[in-house]
C-alpha cells in the first residue's frame, strides 16, 4: 500500500470511529457524506507505481507491465522493457559485417524507420529476437515508431545474411499487425557508404548528377515530401571538402559517412533491396565516370546510368524495373495534382 492510500485508509478509520462513538444528530449527515467520498475515492484512486502520486482515472496510464503509472513515469517504466534505445545511443559501437571476402570492401548501412500504431511487449519480444544483427532507436520524427538500424555491411554480407534477417524481421512485425513505413510517408530509407572507400571525385560526380536531375530522383524516391530531405543546390556544399552544413539533404556527408536519405521508409523488402542497390550503383556509376572522364562510354545522366547498369549488372532488369515503377508512380501523381490540385 503507497502512502497516499494509508492517509486515505487512516481518514476513512477517523470517520468510523466517530461513526461507532456517536456524534449528535445535526453532525450525523455530514459524517456520512465524508465516509461515502472517502471510500469511493479510496476505491477509485488510482497510485503511480513510480512515484506514489494519487492520479484521476482519465491521467493514468497503463504501462507495459500492466501497473499504473502517472504521465510523468510511464515513458520511464516503460523503456526498461524496451529493446528500442534512446536517439544515437548505438553511435560508435556498430560493427562491420563481412563475409570473410578480401578487404577493402565498400561497406553500406542503412536505417529503415518503422511507425506502429501502439508500441507493446509483442513488438519488443520480436525486436529482441534481431538484436544481434539490428539496432533499435527513437527518433523524433516519428510518433509511436523506431529505426531499424544495420551494421555496415559488405555486398556479400549484405546479399548472404543481412537482407534475409531483414526479411525475417518484417515478416515477424508484419505478423503481430499495426506496423507501417511508406503509408503515412513520415518515415524514411536512408543507406550510408564509408566514405574513404570512395574518392571525393566520386562523390562530386554524383552531386552533379543530382543537381542536375532533381526530378529524376524526387521520382525514385517514392515520397511526396522533401522536408527532411531536400534536392540540393550547389550552395549547399563545399565541393572541395565535401562539407554541407545542413544535414536534411538528399545526399550528405559526415566526416565518416555519405549518406543518401531522400528513399520513402517501405516494408516491402524487393523495394528495399532494389534501393540499397540503386545507391550503391550509383556511385559504382560516379566513380566510374569520374576516373574515365571525356572518354567514358556513357554520359553522367540518368539515361547515362540506366545503360551503364543494362551494360555491367545482372540484376540490371530487376533494378531498372523498380525505377520505372517509382517514375509510372511520380507520373500519375503530377497529373493528378495538375488536375485536381493535390
Ligand atoms: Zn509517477
Amino acid at each position: 500500500m503507497t502512502y497516499a492510500q494509508q492517509q486515505i485508509e487512516r481518514i476513512l478509520d477517523a470517520a468510523q470511529n466517530l461513526d461507532n462513538e456517536g456524534v449528535c444528530c445535526e453532525l450525523q449527515g455530514y459524517l456520512d457524506e465524508l465516509i461515502s467520498y472517502a471510500s469511493t475515492f479510496a476505491d477509485e484512486m488510482n497510485v503511480c507505481e513510480n512515484c506514489g502520486r494519487i492520479i484521476s482515472y482519465g491521467h493514468t496510464h497503463e504501462g507495459y507491465d500492466g501497473n499504473t503509472y502517472c504521465g510523468c513515469c510511464v515513458e520511464d517504466a516503460n523503456r526498461a522493457y524496451s529493446p528500442i534505445r534512446s536517439y544515437h545511443y548505438h553511435k560508435g559501437t556498430y560493427e562491420f559485417k563481412d563475409n570473410g571476402e578480401v578487404l577493402p570492401q565498400k561497406f553500406r548501412g542503412f536505417e529503415l524507420e518503422i511507425e506502429t500504431n501502439g508500441l507493446n511487449l509483442e513488438l519488443f519480444e520480436i525486436l529482441e529476437n534481431y538484436d544481434s544483427e539490428f539496432a533499435f532507436e527513437e527518433d523524433g520524427s516519428l510518433n509511436n515508431g523506431f529505426e531499424v538500424i544495420s551494421n555496415p555491411m559488405s555486398f556479400e554480407y549484405w546479399r548472404n545474411v543481412g537482407f534475409d534477417v531483414l526479411r525475417d524481421l518484417i515478416t515477424d512485425l508484419k505478423g503481430v499487425g499495426g506496423v507501417y513505413s511508406w503509408d503515412g510517408g513520415n518515415c524514411g530509407l536512408h543507406v550510408h557508404f564509408s566514405r574513404d572507400e570512395w574518392s571525393s571525385e566520386t562523390f562530386r560526380t554524383l552531386i552533379k548528377l543530382i543537381i542536375a536531375n532533381p526530378t529524376y530522383f524526387k521520382a525514385l524516391s517514392g515520397r511526396d515530401d522533401f522536408g527532411y530531405c531536400r534536392i540540393p543546390n550547389f550552395n549547399d556544399y563545399d565541393l572541395e571538402s565535401l562539407y554541407n552544413s545542413e544535414r536534411y539533404l538528399a545526399v550528405n556527408f559526415t566526416r565518416e559517412t555519405a549518406e543518401f536519405r531522400f528513399f520513402r521508409g517501405t516494408l516491402d523488402t524487393p523495394s528495399i533491396w532494389c534501393s540499397i542497390e540503386l545507391c550503391d550503383y550509383l556511385l559504382r556509376y560516379c566513380e566510374h565516370i569520374s576516373e574515365n572522364g571525356d572518354i567514358c562510354d556513357y554520359t553522367l545522366s540518368p539515361r547515362g546510368f540506366e545503360e551503364w547498369l543494362r551494360a555491367t549488372t545482372s540484376n540490371a532488369d530487376i533494378l531498372l524495373g523498380f525505377i520505372a515503377r517509382r517514375h509510372r508512380i511520380w507520373n500519375l501523381k503530377q497529373k493528378r495534382i495538375a488536375q485536381r490540385g493535390y
